[in-house]
This record gives C-alpha cells, sequence and structure tokens, in this order.
C-alpha cells in the first residue's frame, strides 16, 4: 500500500510508493556516477598539488611535513569556489518585496585522502577516526565565532550526488542563519519536553524494522519516512546536541562502523553517488535544547523529479523496511566474512 509519511525531523512528508523494493541495480542511475572529466594528474586535491589549492587551514600531517606540502593524511583547505565568506556582519537587504542577506559564512573542503582513487570505505579505520577527530576541531574552532548560527559538515560523491571533483572530499558550511529545515527538531522539543531523535531510537528499538546495525554506541537505521530509497542514519546512541560533542570512543566506534556500512552500501548497491549530511544543533543559539546530531547517508538512484520540485514532498519506491533487511543482512555477512579472514 503505498503511504504518505510524516518526516517529522523536517516537518514535511515522504511518498512511500510501494513496499517492493526496486532491486539493486535496477534503478534509472547506478552506473558512471563518478565524474570522468578529472583523473589523477590534473587533480587539485592529490598529494603533491598543494600549491593548487587555497593554503591549508589545518591537516593530520606525517611528523616533519610541513603545511601545503606532501606528508599529510586528511587536509582542509578554503573552498576556492566558496559560497560565503566570513568578512563584517550580516545585513539584511529589502528591495520593495524582495529581500537577502550578504553571504556571510565559511566554506572549507575536507580532503579525506592523498591518494586519487582510495574512497573513504577503502581507508583504514585508524585513518577514518583521524578524519572524524578532524572534522570534529574544525566544528569546534568555527563555532567559536558567534556570526555563526549552523554548521553543515556534508559529502557529495559521485555527478549524480553534486561531486565536480572525483578525488575524495568532505565540506563544511558554516552558515550565519538556522536553515528551516533544521529546526524542527526543535520545535518538536518545545512541544513535548523530549528529544525527538532520543524518542526515535527508542521507538526503533522497540519495533526492529528498521534497524541495519547496532553497536555499543551507534545505531544504523532506515528512517520511517526516508526521502531516499535506501537512506540509512547512523546515530549516536547517547544524546549529544552537536557533533563536536563525539568521544574519542564514539569516534573510534564510528570509524569501524561507518568504513563498514559505507562498504555494505557501495557493493549492494552497484558504486552509487551518494550524499551525507550531519544534522546537528544550531550554534550560538540557546535553542539547542533537545537536538540530537547524526549522520544522515542517502544513496542517489534517482533524479528529483517534479514532485519534489513542485511541492517539497519527496517520492521513494522502496519502503524502508525493506532497505533495512537487505542492508542489514548485507553487512552482517561482509562482517562474518570478514571475521574468516
Ligand atoms: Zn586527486
Ligand atoms: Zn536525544
Amino acid at each position: 500500500m503505498p503511504e504518505l509519511r510524516k518526516d517529522m525531523v523536517r516537518d514535511n512528508w515522504v511518498v512511500i510508493v510501494a513496499d517492493n523494493a526496486l532491486k539493486p541495480g535496477e534503478f534509472p542511475i547506478n552506473r558512471n556516477c563518478v565524474s570522468s572529466h578529472f583523473d589523477g594528474s590534473d587533480c587539485p586535491f592529490c598529494e603533491g598539488h598543494e600549491s593548487r589549492t587555497t593554503p591549508e587551514i589545518a591537516a593530520i600531517r606525517l611528523p616533519g611535513s610541513t603545511a601545503d606540502a606532501p606528508g599529510w593524511l586528511v587536509r582542509t583547505v578554503p573552498n576556492k569556489f566558496a559560497a560565503f565568506n566570513l568578512e563584517g556582519e550580516l545585513r539584511h537587504f529589502r528591495e520593495g518585496l524582495f529581500e537577502c542577506f550578504n553571504g556571510l559564512g565559511h566554506h572549507e573542503v575536507v580532503i579525506e585522502t592523498p591518494w586519487h582513487y582510495q574512497e573513504i570505505q577503502q581507508r583504514d579505520t585508524k585513518h577514518i577516526g583521524q578524519f572524524f577527530r578532524l572534522l570534529r576541531q574544525r566544528y569546534q574552532e568555527l563555532r567559536r565565532d558567534d556570526r555563526i548560527k549552523y554548521i553543515q559538515i556534508y559529502k557529495n560523491r559521485g555527478l549524480f550526488a553534486g561531486a565536480s571533483q572525483q578525488h575524495s572530499h568532505s565540506q563544511i558550511l558554516a552558515y550565519s542563519i538556522v536553515p528551516e529545515q533544521c529546526t524542527a527538531i526543535g520545535r518538536y522539543f518545545d512541544e513535548h519536553r523530549r528529544c525527538l531523535i532520543c524518542d526515535i531510537i527508542k521507538a526503533e528499538l522497540a519495533h526492529r524494522v528498521r534497524i541495519v546495525a547496532e553497536t555499543d554506541h551507534f545505531l544504523i537505521i532506515c528512517p520511517y519516512a526516508s526521502r531516499f530509497c535506501y537512506e540509512a542514519w547512523i546515530v549516536p546512541k547517547t544524546h549529544t546536541e552537536h557533533f563536536d560533542g563525539i568521544s574519542d570512543a564514539e569516534i573510534g566506534d564510528l570509524a569501524v562502523l561507518s568504513k563498514a556500512y559505507i562498504g555494505t552500501m557501495m557493493d549492494t548497491l552497484d558504486q552509487p553517488a551518494y550524499n551525507i549530511s550531519i544534522n546537528t544543533a544550531p550554534v550560538n543559539s540557546v535553542e539547542d535544547r533537545g537536538y540530537h546530531w547524526f549522520m544522515e547517508i542517502s544513496p542517489r538512484l534517482m533524479v528529483q523529479n517534479a514532485v519534489e520540485i513542485g511541492t517539497g514532498f519527496y517520492m521513494n519506491p522502496v519502503a524502508p523496511e525493506r532497505a533495512a533487511q537487505i542492508l542489514g543482512q548485507t553487512m552482517r555477512e561482509g562482517r562474518k566474512g570478514a571475521s574468516h579472514d
């Protein structure tokens, strides 16, 4: 039965078209999703090409190496084509009916690996942990600027997910206003005096129909109102408002879990383009109570169509219960295989 499901995290609706999953491999987009107009020789993100990027902000480096030179494992630089810059104060303009803000904010690129063809799930877990630690550090540093109200950490992998560079990277965008669709979790807290994400964790653990995997610190679920086919969230079980509240123990767990999960997703869905976005609390605001950070991983197997453009409703032809079953089973088999090695 088709259903119109409430997406409580965004206060929106998702149309779950049918509960029979399109089989992996039956989607309109499932191959050729890595942009091909760059190869390693022309890539500004490869080790040895440091002079082609803007000067680095921070890096995890091998002993003895120096900034903007080889010898790094993860490196973050200002986005050359930044959507925002952090100069002056936020200003609001009106021109009759029309209004706008100046583009106050900050935009940087986190280069995840020195090697052109290495993807995040192919790195060792120690290296992935270093990547998460650098993200935590940058979140902590950026939130000290009280002009910044929301920090989004995200990743576009592949052409159909919006990536313009093939080399594995993430981005950090710091905004001077809080995006409207990131405020529904706060409104839930105002109404119920409880955290929506903690309530979702409780409900999912009680029903166990949308759980992909569970570890000491995290739960992977396919959310009830998944906007994308095979969308999954990695949710910390401990209530933590901001991403920089992640502990070292959680980073260790997340490195192992995200490597296993992204590997599973890539194998199951035939190397799809995908987006990752970390949903977290607004910063420099008293209104961060009731928020609870989590990571959204959304394969891009369909092209957005007129329904999303015209209404904001998403159409998803794969029920999340089915997606969780397929991904969970593949992940357990993968882990069993790995433990025999
Ligand atoms: Zn490269
Ligand atoms: Zn919570």
